[in-house]
């Protein structure tokens, strides 16, 4: 039996590369055990496998190893199925930007908390300091203030003008990473920078084709020249709000959670309780107004998809 990293997956084939360096095309035999996930895809990129060698090119997938995490994308269509996107990521890059296009601030704290809750650690890069106005310089200023004081790891780079693009490849050797963000603000062109044979296309080009359509393009893995791998997801900009429950929305924000043990209710959500030490904090500036207000909002929109349910 060998062990192999999965780098690519069509879903009915697995391209899997063994201690070795050797490349293996692998399928899987038989049904694959899987607990408590009901996706559309039992192996994904990312997964560490058994497999028996059939030939010198082919495999067959026999088991997989625990993953440390995994994310999924919902399938469109409601049902409880969901599609295994990538596992085993050891750092996912949210790429920013303060000008054209301007990240909403909401999409930052959405991103953070299904991350958290994930348990994948993640790294601000705010992308384009070589446009920004003062003013824009100055909200940047804040936000890796902000973001940092949480523990949040945050770097200003310019894909355009080379700027600290140094930092950014020391961080991804040897580690498995992924780059996510909304549409425009660089991930592909930083990852070609990276990695020149990518080849990964930008954005503009395919703008007009991919509005509301849901591609089922599967996630690749790339190796870099120094070692480690760069996970690009087609398609895929956030991770999406995970499906949880209005009162663990708190525990993913980090800065909050710490607090929210010094409530004078234990079942406290923060919203209009008396005794509340995140009130309080927020009040009294130890948490920032927006990130309560993105808290307010997520908790909102979670309570309207259960009802929806
Ligand atoms: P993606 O949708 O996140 O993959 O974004 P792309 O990599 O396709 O980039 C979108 C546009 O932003 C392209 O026209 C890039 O040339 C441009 N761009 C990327 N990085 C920078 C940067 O640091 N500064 C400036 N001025 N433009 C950039
Ligand atoms: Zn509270």
């Amino acid at each position: 039996m060998e062990t192999g990293l999965v780098l690519k997956s069509t879903g009915s084939w697995y391209k899997v590369k063994n201690n070795n360096g050797l490349i293996f095309d692998c399928r899987i035999m038989g049904k694959m055990r899987e607990e408590g996930i009901r996706s559309t895809n039992p192996i994904a990129v990312g997964d560490v496998v058994d497999f028996e060698i059939e030939s010198q090119q082919a495999g067959i997938i026999k088991n997989i190893h625990e993953r440390k995490n995994y994310i999924i994308r919902r399938s469109p269509n409601l049902s409880k199925e969901s599609h295994i996107v990538a596992a085993n990521i050891d750092m996912a890059f949210l790429m920013v930007s303060l000008r054209s296009p301007k990240t909403p601030i909401q999409f930052i704290d959405r991103f953070l908390v299904s991350a958290q809750a994930y348990n994948i650690p993640v790294i601000i890069v705010f992308n384009k300091i070589d446009i920004y106005t003062e003013e824009e310089t100055e909200l940047l200023n804040e936000l890796t203030d902000l973001y940092s004081n949480i523990g949040y790891e945050c770097f200003k780079i310019s894909v355009k003008e080379l700027i600290n693009i140094d930092i950014i490849k020391n961080k991804i050797a040897q580690k498995i990473s992924l780059f996510s963000g909304n549409s425009g603000v660089g991930k592909s062109s930083l990852m070609n920078i990276l990695e020149p044979q990518l080849d990964i296309k930008t954005a503009q080009v395919s703008k007009s084709h991919d509005k509301g359509k849901h591609t089922t393009t599967f996630a690749e893995m790339y190796e870099l020249p120094q070692g480690g791998y760069i996970i690009d997801t087609p398609g895929l900009k956030g991770f999406g709000l995970l499906r949880m429950e209005s009162n663990e929305i708190c525990h993913y924000f980090p800065e909050m959670f710490a607090l929210s043990e010094k409530c004078e209710y234990y079942n406290c959500t923060h919203i209009h309780e008396p005794g509340c030490e995140i009130i309080k904090a927020v009040q009294d500036g130890r948490i920032h107004l927006s990130r309560y207000e993105n808290y307010l909002g997520m908790v909102d929109d979670c309570k309207e998809e259960k009802y929806r349910r």
